[in-house]
């Protein structure tokens, strides 16, 4: 097994996660209920997707 040959000081591991960062999920307007949802999934409040009624009966999971 390759094993490092120094220990990655504070420094060097920081920088590397520089460019790690959190998503921020982009929400958009539900054409059809008008609720924020998350862009290319079906409407958590209305279940539609474009357009369609993918997921029956409002608010069943309650
Ligand atoms: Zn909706």
């Amino acid at each position: 097994m390759a094993v490092p040959k120094k220990k990655t000081s504070k420094a060097r591991g920081r920088k590397r996660r520089t460019h790690k960062k959190a998503v921020r999920p982009s929400f958009s307007a539900c054409p059809s209920c008008g609720e924020p949802k998350l862009s290319h999934r079906v409407c958590p409040h209305c279940g539609t997707y474009n357009g369609r009624e993918i997921v029956s009966g409002e608010k069943e999971k309650e």
